[in-house]
């Protein structure tokens, strides 16, 4: 294989901060330095408390919402928080990031390992499971902790840390000239620096049978300063196809900022898709989706998958039943254009790709 690694300084770790489940990092750790995004992530309200302060939200609020915090972590960053309505427990961005006493509840068939991650793993971090596409673990840190997270319980600790760690996983990339595409995902490969990303892309880059890299990332979305020039060039400044996967599940989410940020990825030439999950009390309205479909093709942001909610356990008073989504999906069609539908699907352990429901 190829050996650009060796002209890394070995001693960058992936990951060294405390972030979900497994205490991991990115090499952001000196907040007062760098890019503004940085000083940002670090101003994250990561306490109940001050959350619940914040938002005035009711006191009845907060002793579940700091029992739940142990068992996953609460995140918010400045720029989502101030998408929030104050006082409004019911706000589908707060609803996202609040966590809640139902995350006690043991719903049969909600289990750890909801996607069957486990067993398409082909390497420390690298997870195939179809054909032509290759998936990174990147890091197990996230700039937001989604309380539906699928990965919430994911064993990151066991994933590579150090750019050589990646030697396994690059190497079985390489030694499969059927995977055409990488994606990098986590966690979320943004709350890399953009010296690791680089570094990480440059390695992929020199691997002649990769055509396109994918990024799967929320932070368009909840840290949108994220999305800056350099990170544009990084992306657009190899030979491979690049393409971004933003992860929005409501229309309020895409304003300000996040619109902006959304705009630049647009107009900087990468294709933006975005996904988006059934969410019971936050988006499992016709209404909802309409505004968030529509919202996105304004932004030029092509709405992709429509996932059916990963059945993990913490998550049950999430779910929506599929005839709710099915029927968002006729109604849809009936309002949008036919690229602003998503595909509604669910990830089937041990399927070939994900299901259309
Ligand atoms: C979802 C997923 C993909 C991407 O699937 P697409 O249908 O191409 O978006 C690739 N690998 C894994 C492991 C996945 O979970
Ligand atoms: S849904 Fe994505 S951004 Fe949210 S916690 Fe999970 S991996 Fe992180």
């Amino acid at each position: 294989m190829h050996a650009t690694g060796e002209t890394v300084p070995p001693a960058a770790p992936f990951s060294d901060l405390p972030g979900p489940a497994a205490g991991q990092s990115t090499g952001v750790d000196k907040a007062a330095e760098g890019p503004s995004w940085h000083r940002e992530l670090a101003a994250a309200i990561r306490d109940a408390d001050r959350l619940i302060d914040l938002l005035e939200l009711p006191e009845a609020t907060r002793e579940p919402a700091r029992r739940a915090a142990r068992l996953f972590p609460l995140m918010v960053p400045p720029s989502y928080l101030r998408r929030m309505h104050p006082g409004d427990v019911a706000d589908p961005l707060l609803r996202q990031v609040l966590p809640l006493e139902e995350e006690f509840h043991e719903v049969a068939g909600f289990v750890e390992d909801a996607v069957g991650d486990a067993g398409s793993r082909r390497a420390d971090g690298l997870l195939h499971k179809y054909h032509g596409r290759a998936l990174l673990i990147t890091t197990g840190a996230c700039a937001v902790h989604c309380r539906y997270c699928f990965r919430r319980h994911y064993p990151y600790g066991e994933e590579p840390k150090r750019l050589e760690e990646w030697n396994p996983a690059l190497k079985a990339i390489a030694g499969d000239r059927s995977i055409r595409e990488v994606i990098l995902s986590g966690g979320d490969p943004l709350m890399l620096t953009d010296v690791r990303l680089e570094a990480l892309v440059e390695r992929l880059a020199a691997i002649g049978h990769l055509r396109r890299l994918r990024i799967h990332s929320r932070l368009p979305i909840v840290l949108p300063s994220r999305v800056t020039a350099r990170l544009l060039d990084l992306l657009t400044g190899t030979r491979m196809q690049p393409f971004m996967v933003v992860h929005a599940n409501h229309a309020r989410e895409l304003v300000g900022d996040c619109a902006d940020a959304l705009r630049r990825l647009v107009r900087g030439g990468i294709p933006t898709l975005n996904q988006a999950v059934l969410l019971r009390g936050i988006n499992e309205t016709f209404e909802a989706q309409r505004d968030l479909c529509e919202t996105l093709i304004n932004l030029g942001v092509q709405p992709y998958y429509l996932h059916q909610l990963d059945r993990v356990r913490g998550a049950a008073h999430f779910e929506a039943p599929d005839a709710v989504g099915l029927e968002i999906i006729k109604e849809l069609r009936r309002h949008l254009p036919g690229y602003a539908v998503p595909q509604f699907v669910r990830e089937v352990a041990g399927a070939e790709h994900k299901t259309p429901i």
